[in-house]
């Protein structure tokens, strides 16, 4: 039997429609817009592409949005001024940094100097720290946006074995952390595999519930994922292409086709995660406009 497809784009719309309730209510109540600043360095396409979807999410849900343009060649300090002045400005209540940024760019030094009350992509070391302490804090988009769609899905976590496959500090660190935590939305048994484990199957076979953020085009394959297991697919890669009219298509990290028929519950790619990332990043400024994490 063909695996049920979790379908993120429309739990995405579901997220957005009450954002924007509760942005039209926040404008009429308090006379406060929801404003969203993204950093872009350099000229990256698929950062350009990724900001300008979160710009259109911006407008969706009726906030007010800039985006900062600035050269692949631009130094640290001029970063950190602009971010300065970004924690400064009362219009903004979310700061994004656009990853990955060029290698002379120190990343922790730019993520550390955002205001962590602004930080609405959660990789402030405050806000990390936060979340393995399981204190209220900005949790990074993509992780909260797995949670909310195997919830939204009905696979809750709980009492699961969860294999994460990747440990970036963006999604497999975070939300190993987040599914392991102490409360009816996590409570979840966490296994993270990574590079430098030899055979990862043996752990992927395991998994109640697979989730796989490594950046390699289809790695994972039917018989990896145990039978019945929910598969949750973070990758998104630009793959060549010469019969799509870009050059390129998008595929996941999993291979659909060999995985579907074994997994009882897949997203897929594209609309799967990526959706859910821009709605839980609007989620995670509409609370920090309405200051519900940090209220000083
Ligand atoms: P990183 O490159 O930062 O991290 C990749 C991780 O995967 C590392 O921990 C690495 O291990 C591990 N890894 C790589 N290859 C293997 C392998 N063969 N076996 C086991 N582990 C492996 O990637 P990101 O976490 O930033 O992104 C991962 C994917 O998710 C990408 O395709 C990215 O585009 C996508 N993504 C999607 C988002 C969305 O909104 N849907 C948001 C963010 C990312 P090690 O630590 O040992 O090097």
């Amino acid at each position: 039997m063909s695996a049920a497809i979790i379908n993120g784009k429309q739990i995405a719309e579901e997220i957005k429609f009450k954002i924007k309730q509760e942005t039209d209510h926040l404008k009429a109540e308090r006379g406060i817009t929801p404003g969203l600043a993204f950093i872009l360095v350099g000229d990256n396409p698929a950062s350009q592409s990724y900001v300008k979807m979160k710009e259109k999410g911006c407008n969706e849900v009726g906030f007010y949005s800039i985006t900062e343009k600035l050269s692949g060649y631009v130094s640290e300090e001029i970063i950190i001024r602009l971010i300065e002045q970004l924690n400064n400005d009362p219009q903004i209540h979310g700061i994004l940094t656009q990853l990955p940024l060029p290698s002379h760019i120190r990343e922790d030094r730019i993520l550390g100097a955002i205001d962590y009350r602004k930080d609405v992509d959660g990789f402030h070391p405050i806000n990390a720290g936060r979340l393995l302490l399981g204190q209220p804090c900005f949790v990074p988009c993509t992780p909260l946006g797995v949670q909310e769609l195997l919830i939204h899905s009905g696979n809750y976590p709980s009492g699961k074995h969860v294999v994460v496959v990747g440990r970036s500090h963006i999604v497999g660190k975070p939300l190993a952390n987040l599914l392991m935590q102490k409360n009816e939305r996590g409570n979840a048994i966490v296994t993270v595999v990574h590079s430098s484990v030899k055979d990862i199957s043996l752990y992927t076979r395991q998994a109640d519930i697979l989730i796989v953020a490594i950046g390699s085009p289809e790695f994972i394959t039917g018989e990896m994922v145990k039978k019945g297991g929910i598969v949750i697919d973070v990758g998104i890669n630009r793959v060549k292409d010469n019969d799509a009219k870009i050059g390129y298509r998008i595929t996941g990290d999993v291979h659909f086709q060999s995985v579907v028929n074994i997994a009882s519950a897949i997203t897929p790619v594209p609309g799967g995660v990526g959706p859910m990332t821009i709605a839980i990043l609007l989620r995670n400024t509409l609370w920090a406009a309405s200051r519900k994490i940090y209220s000083e």
